[in-house]
């Protein structure tokens, strides 16, 4: 038998939270972010709960032409833009939308020649210093790029630093200033300024880890207010219980001792499962449907947790890392780290059944 843990991934709730970010920015289109395949949870495994986004935002070739391939014949746009000229041909090939961030970029599609003039959202870096045109090259940025045979429509584009904390303006005026009087479209929110930020929702908004039922802040308390799903389950069971005596401890460095008598249980889920290795002890986990909180250090492949809550647990009893009980951010946050993260991290190992 393989070992008992799990991923369970379940595309309808990815189809209600896309609606929840529909109803929080109704008079925008949505791009259904995907990158990193689908934030760990396996791009065809909730490609079925896509369907009713206006198109899918991803930024690896390879899982662009994989969505094509599934029969996505709605707009698909590549976050990160292309990179060689077969990224172009590629582009041209399966109608992608591509970002442009720098003149190399836009050298690169004119130089391929594609047969169609490939659509673009041109980036403004308004802040966040990673990719973008700086506001006052933008605007001959755009003069370019529209003149451009290879070019077809031309979106405006930005991205901010900390729509989760609510502080955007800053941005949004340099934003503003830069392309007033520009024609376009324009696309500027992730998940946190969809939720939150009505003023800056536009012509398209680019929902990512909402998507999935986690805080765009790592934060759980700030979406308790929003009916949003857990789309993944991690779960696995007790494989061994330990009695012990006050003033033993437990796992590696020992860095956890029992009080009092404690019984404790083995765990089938360590951080070669990606789960995380920071995760001290007292990180929430479920053990038959009680929360608990895990112990001492997580190891490889077992972690080990404080049965008190639940005196009748023994080995085969059903553990949840993270899902519907526990929440993925307060694992996360418990670690020093966001939902983001331990979702893209879950180890290949873990096999996945979809829901
Ligand atoms: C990842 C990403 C998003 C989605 O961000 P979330 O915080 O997950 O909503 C939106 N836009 C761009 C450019 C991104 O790279």
């Amino acid at each position: 038998m393989p070992r008992p843990i799990k991923a369970c991934v379940r595309p309808d709730a990815i189809k209600h939270n896309l609606e929840v970010a529909r109803r929080a920015a109704p008079n925008s289109r949505v791009w259904a972010v995907v990158k990193a395949n689908a934030y760990g949870h396996g791009i065809e495994n909730i490609y079925t709960g896509l369907g009713s986004a206006d198109g899918i935002a991803l930024l690896d070739l390879e899982e662009a032409v994989r969505v094509r391939e599934l029969g996505w014949n709605k707009p698909i746009l590549l976050l990160e833009g292309v990179f060689t000229a077969e990224d172009v041909r590629l582009a041209d090939r399966f109608n992608f939308t591509v970002a442009v961030h720098c003149d190399d970029q836009h050298r690169l599609i004119a130089d391929a020649k594609p047969l169609r003039p490939i659509n673009v959202y041109l980036k403004m870096n308004t802040g966040m210093n990673r990719l973008g045109f700086h506001p006052q090259r933008y605007r001959a940025a755009w003069e370019r790029v529209s003149t451009s045979e290879s070019i077809g429509e031309i979106t405006l584009m930005s991205h901010f630093a900390n729509a989760d904390e609510g502080t955007v303006d800053w941005q949004l005026e340099r934003f503003e200033s830069a392309t007033n009087s520009i024609p376009g479209q324009r696309s500027l929110s992730n998940s946190a300024a969809t939720l939150w930020l009505a003023h800056v929702h536009r012509d398209w908004v680019r929902p990512g880890i909402v998507l999935y039922g986690a805080s765009p802040s790592g934060r759980s308390h700030d979406i308790e207010g929003v009916p949003l799903r857990s789309a993944m389950t991690l779960s696995s069971e007790l494989i061994g219980v330990q009695e012990l005596a006050a003033g033993e401890t437990v796992g590696y460095a020992r860095t956890f001792r029992a009080d009092g008598r404690l019984r404790i249980g083995v765990v089938a889920c360590g951080y070669a499962d990606g789960y995380p290795r920071h995760a001290p002890s007292g990180t929430p986990i479920a053990v038959d449907g009680v929360i608990t909180r895990t112990v001492g250090r997580v190891s490889m492949d077992m972690l080990t947790v404080d049965l008190t809550p639940c005196p009748n647990a023994r080995i085969g009893s059903k553990v949840e890392l993270w899902g519907e009980q526990v929440k993925i951010d307060d694992v996360a946050s418990s670690s020093g780290t966001i939902g983001y993260e331990l979702m893209c991290a879950l180890a290949r190992r873990v096999p996945v059944t979809v829901t």
